[in-house]
């Protein structure tokens, strides 16, 4: 069987050289005689692979020495109750802008820690656009600002970076993360999954900035605390060790690729192929304004919905699957991260517009 065009918002498709060369080095780690699953996390192979990785990105983004980049367990959802615990600091509420589905779980984790201002909200618009900052009524003694900086699900992302003053700028990267250049001086902490773009499950990477560190309410379990994992390597507990190395393999491909510039050109490139076409048609559309669209999560909708199940099952077909849209907003979801090809845009465009010819 062919690799399909995987269109999955996550775990998503991952670059094929990575897996090619995890393939190669599966039952023998360099000379090792060992799997990267098999070693020890504190021995000597283990700990180059979680600097390399480290390593490499720090170098992508160009995270500033004055952050901590931790690699833990419990993913985005996890982090939404992790970033109060320890961002609080003292102070009882924070503010979050809300713009989907996951910043609304944000929202309703943290709501368990401390009171929680939505300064700014796009659910009246049906979270199909970011309220631009001018909108945002933000509390000058809130302890941090949430945003999710790219919904996956409703596939509405920042095209910009907000200004909170003194107040930490805390982000949801999970689906956009290593998809552009980002200035993280700008930011408190950002945390994101690994498993849309740059990995497997099972891995989140926290990157907060120091001085944010030690102030975790007690009842923190010390998995948790990002001062004591940053104390410890992110090693307090067993890392997600095979998922740190296949990091490090996708950070490699990405910086072959010519580094976050030229991702963030490639991907602008393949987003306009589908988004172009979507406004062209009058038989399929896209329901986010055209400001604030992700470049990587592509909603659509076909304009006679009794034919969705026909067009999922044409693509499926000719090897193109998980283009259904997530159950909560209908219709079609492209989701086309670093690691699509332009081939697989290119495929489900020419896909499209066959089933419009035969059905309209
Ligand atoms: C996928 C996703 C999550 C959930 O991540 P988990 O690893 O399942 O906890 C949270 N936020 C965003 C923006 C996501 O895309």
């Amino acid at each position: 069987m062919p690799r399909v065009f995987n269109f999955s918002a996550g775990p998503a498709t991952l670059p094929e050289p990575v897996l090619r060369q995890a393939a190669t080095e599966m039952l023998d780690w360099h000379g090792s005689g060992m799997s990267v699953m098999e070693m020890s996390h504190r021995g000597k192979e283990f700990i180059a692979i979680h600097a390399q990785a480290e390593g490499l990105l720090r170098e992508l983004l160009a995270i500033p020495q004055n952050y901590k980049v931790l690699f833990l367990q419990g993913g985005a959802i996890g982090q939404n109750a992790i970033v109060p615990m320890n961002l609080l600091r003292g102070k009882t509420t924070a503010d979050y802008i809300s713009t989907g589905d996951w910043s609304k779980k944000s929202i309703k984790e943290a709501k368990a820690y401390c009171t929680v201002n939505v300064a700014a909200s796009s659910e009246g618009s049906k979270f199909t656009s970011i309220p631009p900052q001018s909108e945002w009524k933000l509390n000058p003694d809130a302890a941090y600002v949430h945003i999710c900086s790219n919904e996956t699900i409703g596939g509405v992302e920042y095209h910009w970076t907000p200004d909170t003053g003194g107040v930490p700028l805390v982000a949801d990267m999970s689906s956009n993360i290593l998809s552009k250049p980002i200035d993280v001086s700008k930011y408190g902490l950002i945390y994101a999954g690994a498993q849309k773009n740059m990995g497997p499950s099972g891995l989140t990477v926290v990157i907060v900035r120091e001085d944010l560190l030690g102030g975790a309410l007690p009842i923190t379990p010390s998995a948790f605390d990002y001062k004591q994992q940053a104390e410890n390597d992110s090693m307090l507990n067993t890392p997600p060790t095979y998922a740190i190395y296949i990091l490090g393999l996708v950070c490699q491909w990405v910086k072959d690729q010519g580094g976050l510039e030229a991702m963030a050109k490639h991907n602008q490139a393949k987003a306009a192929i589908l988004y172009d076409y979507l406004d062209a048609s009058s038989f399929y559309s896209s329901p986010v304004a055209p400001a604030d669209r992700s470049l990587m999560n592509i909603p659509f909708k076909l304009k006679d919905e009794s034919l969705d199940d026909a067009f999922l099952k044409g693509a499926q077909a000719l090897g193109m699957v998980q283009l259904k849209g997530h159950r909560s907003v209908g219709g079609m979801r492209a989701s086309i991260y670093n690691a699509m090809p332009v081939e697989g845009v290119l495929a489900l465009v020419a896909y499209m517009q066959d089933f419009e010819k035969k059905h309209s």
